[in-house]
């Protein structure tokens, strides 16, 4: 993205403003940013959900509008905010990512996403069903379940918005912990309202307002002393 603008409505606010980033093979950005600074915005332009108003999104080398939505998606991957279950199997949930993913293929992505011990003790196995919306399992079990099948589907480059939301704080950080180390030389955009683990990616971005605000990584903007150093320290208080 170079100077991404969107505005949702014409002549209304630009939910975004002047956004630049790239997601070179094996670079991971984290997206920060208080509630509506514009973070799902990003994603939905990469996703190509939403067309810019301003600036350029390419893909390599050329105009991500010039793609078919689907073409992009093979792509770029991963999943929105409040990822949605299919009322079917654990099993049946992945697959769709690639329906003919081998038994050992799940196997190990479930292992890298921190699932395989869970699902090896239920008495139906990966024949378990997730229930309607995936309300059977628990919220961090559909996240890592999202994951899972994000990973499985094997894009160039993962988005994901917010893998650790409605967790408590220790699944967050154990989640943000599996999640870090399975996106490893993947670009991958991670979305997140959790500073810990943040040290990991190459680069961090705080948007304010659809603004960039400060951009560097973990350490040079803990140094910098300024809105992310405020939000660490808000948050190592409640850790
Ligand atoms: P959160 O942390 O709550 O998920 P966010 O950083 O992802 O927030 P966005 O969802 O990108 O924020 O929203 C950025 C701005 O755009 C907000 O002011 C929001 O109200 C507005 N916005 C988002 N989606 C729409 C939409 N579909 N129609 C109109 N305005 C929208
Ligand atoms: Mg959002």
């Amino acid at each position: 993205l170079v100077d991404a603008a969107v505005r949702y409505r014409p002549g209304g606010p630009l939910a975004i403003d002047g956004v630049s980033l790239d997601l070179p093979s094996g670079r991971r950005i984290a997206l920060v940013g208080r509630t509506g600074a514009g973070k799902s915005t990003v994603a939905a332009v990469l996703l190509r959900f939403r067309d810019l108003s301003g600036g350029s999104a390419t893909l390599g080398g050329h105009e991500l509008a010039s793609y078919d939505a689907d073409d992009v998606r093979t792509v770029i991957g991963g999943y929105p905010q409040d990822p949605h279950l299919f009322d079917t199997t654990i099993g049946e949930n992945l697959r769709i990512a690639r329906p003919g993913a081998s038994d050992d293929e799940l196997a190990a992505v479930a292992a890298r996403v921190g699932l395989a011990d869970w699902i090896a003790a239920l008495p139906m196995g990966w024949g378990t069903p997730v229930g309607p919306l995936g309300r059977a399992v628990s919220g961090g079990q559909r996240q890592r379940i999202a994951l899972a099948r994000a990973l499985l589907a094997d894009p160039a480059v993962l988005i994901l918005d917010e893998p650790t939301a409605h967790l408590d704080i220790e699944s967050r950080q154990l989640m943000t912990a599996d999640l870090l180390a399975a996106t490893a030389g993947r670009a991958t955009l991670l979305i997140t309202h959790d500073l810990s683990g943040l040290s990991q990616v190459d680069e961090v971005i705080v948007l304010e307002r659809g603004i960039v605000a400060e951009r560097g990584t973990h350490q040079q903007l803990l140094s910098a002393g300024r809105g992310y150093w405020q939000m660490w320290q808000a948050q190592a208080g409640t850790t």
